[in-house]
C-alpha cells in the first residue's frame, strides 16, 4: 500500500488544524479524520488544477495572438495537470475503500444496505465478491 503511505503522509501535513480538534471526538471517528483530510488533499490539487488550467488558457491566448515560445510552459502545465489528475484519482480510490460503493441489485436495480445479502425489492441473492468492478 505505497500509494496510502504517500497520501497519509502528505494529508497529515495539511489539515493539521482539523486533527487537534477531532482527536478529542474520539478513536472511533479517526476514519473519519483520515477521510475528511484526503477530501482537503483532493481539494488543494483540483485548485492547482484550476490554477493550471487558467494558465494554460493565458498561454493559449498569447499564442493565438502570435507570441510565439510557450510550448515548454503549456507542455509543462498539461503535464502537471496530469500528476494532479493521477494523484486525486488516487486519492479518490483511498477515500472510496473508507465508502464502499452501495450494493445496487442485479436484477432490479434497487439500491442495497451495504452488507444485504438479499434484495428486499426483488429477492435476489447480491453477489458480495465486489461485483460492482
Ligand atoms: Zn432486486
Amino acid at each position: 500500500m505505497e500509494i496510502f503511505k504517500k497520501v497519509g503522509e502528505s494529508a497529515r501535513t495539511i489539515g493539521g488544524g482539523i486533527s487537534e480538534g477531532a482527536k478529542s471526538i474520539g478513536k472511533k471517528s479517526s476514519d473519519l479524520v483520515g477521510v475528511a483530510k484526503l477530501k482537503i488533499e483532493v481539494g488543494k490539487l483540483e485548485k492547482e488544477i484550476e490554477n493550471n488550467m487558467f494558465a494554460l488558457g493565458k498561454y493559449v491566448y498569447m499564442q493565438y495572438n502570435g507570441e510565439e515560445g510557450h510550448e515548454e510552459e503549456i507542455e509543462r502545465l498539461v503535464n502537471s495537470t496530469r500528476i494532479l489528475e493521477e494523484e486525486i484519482a488516487d486519492i479518490q480510490a483511498q477515500i472510496d475503500k473508507f465508502y464502499p460503493k452501495t450494493p445496487v441489485c442485479s436484477e432490479c436495480d434497487t439500491e442495497l444496505p451495504s452488507g444485504a445479502n438479499y434484495c428486499f425489492m426483488c429477492g435476489n441473492k447480491v453477489e458480495q465478491d465486489g461485483a460492482t468492478e
